[in-house]
């Protein structure tokens, strides 16, 4: 068969974040016909909500989150991608060369898509209320004194003169505590266990608490909240002993959890070929194929080492050349 007159395969992504949106360019300049399919109305996944300029991403300077979707979205639609919005799929079946996905809106009206391989890119969400839902007094609180994950970093300049008690010791709590100080607020952060941010972060933190500017409540958890008529009475039960601030302001910046809703569409045969790493996220080799021939994965909900824009962007380049490899005979 002449190069121009082979197959173009259809390849299916689930998922319009930064990795699905490079699977998808990197298939389509590979000679494929991808085609991604995004739940929410917006591709773009987590940098939607990057309020922040992103300082991380070479030759993009300045540009926020939302910014850097528009760049990445018009890039694949120029060169005719489609791009599915507001679908997900319910059920799929089929093989490597062959799968079939009915993909369903909000409503409930469904369509029907082939495809020869499949791209899971469903990344990851933030945790939210959960983290907080055994602690005595949680459920009084009022919703607008509450942040979670990204929101934490919507309106810092708000908080200038504000007392903010912020849950979690990863890279978002400690830049939140770094910027909020920044900003004149007053913090307490909470670590239940030893901080796993950079140290970088964890430096300037811990001068500005040598400087009284924040309390860092080491090996601690919340052990009480009291709504007052305007602010919040906290119990801090640490290894130091009890502490008892009273804020005006919860951020929970708690870490992610994958994206797995995507698995349920897949008949029982397929989800347990799916492996699945300690922590629940999707195990792929070095390829990025998972346990199921025709089926790869990339972005965060393969839990890499440094979940961010470019390791997506880098993922979804790698699974579109796996399957060009995988492909290039069928
Ligand atoms: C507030 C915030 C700030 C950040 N700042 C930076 C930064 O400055 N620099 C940086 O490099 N990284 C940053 N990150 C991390 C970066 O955004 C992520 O690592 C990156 O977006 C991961 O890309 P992804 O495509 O793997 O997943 P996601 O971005 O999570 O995209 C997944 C997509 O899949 C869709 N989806 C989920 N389930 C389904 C389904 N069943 N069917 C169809 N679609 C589905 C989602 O709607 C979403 O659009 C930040 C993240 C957050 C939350």
């Amino acid at each position: 068969m002449s190069d121009a007159s082979r197959t173009v395969h259809p390849i299916g992504i689930i998922g319009g974040g930064p990795a699905g949106l490079s699977a998808a360019l990197w298939l389509k300049n590979l000679g494929f016909a991808p085609c991604i399919v995004e739940a929410g109305a917006r591709p773009g996944g987590m940098q939607n909500l990057n309020f922040l300029p992103n300082d991380w991403v070479l030759g993009h300077v300045g540009l926020t989150g939302p910014q850097l979707v528009d760049r990445f979205v018009a890039h694949v639609e120029e060169v005719g991608v489609r791009l599915l919005r507001g679908l997900r799929p319910v059920q799929i079946d089929g093989a490597i060369g062959a799968f079939r996905l009915w993909l369903a809106d909000d409503q409930g009206r469904e369509q029907v898509e082939t495809c020869a391989a499949l791209v899971l890119a469903t990344g990851t969400r933030y945790r939210a209320a959960e983290v907080l839902a055994g602690v005595p007094g949680f459920a009084d609180l009022p919703a607008d004194c509450l942040r979670y994950g990204p929101y934490a970093f919507d309106a810092l300049a708000a908080c200038a003169d504000q007392r903010v008690l912020i849950v979690g010791g990863g890279d978002n709590a400690f830049e939140n505590a770094r910027l909020l100080i920044e900003a004149g607020a007053s913090v307490d952060l909470v670590l239940r266990s030893p901080p796993r941010a950079q140290r970088y972060l964890r430096t300037l933190v811990e001068q500005a608490e040598a400087a009284g500017a924040c309390h860092v409540h080491r090996d601690a958890r919340l052990a009480r909240l009291e709504r007052g008529s305007a602010s919040i009475a906290v119990t801090i039960a640490s290894a130091s002993g009890t502490a008892t601030p009273t804020v005006d302001r919860i951020h929970v910046l708690a870490g992610y959890e994958p994206n797995l809703g995507v698995l349920d569409a897949l008949p029982d045969g397929l989800r347990t070929a799916l492996q699945r790493d300690a922590d629940g996220y999707l195990s792929v080799d070095a390829r990025l194929r998972t346990g199921v021939p025709g089926i790869y994965a990339a972005g965060d909900i393969c839990n890499p080492a440094f979940p961010s824009v470019v390791s997506a962007i880098a993922q979804g380049a790698l699974a579109a050349k796996t399957i060009e490899l995988d492909l290039r005979d069928l």
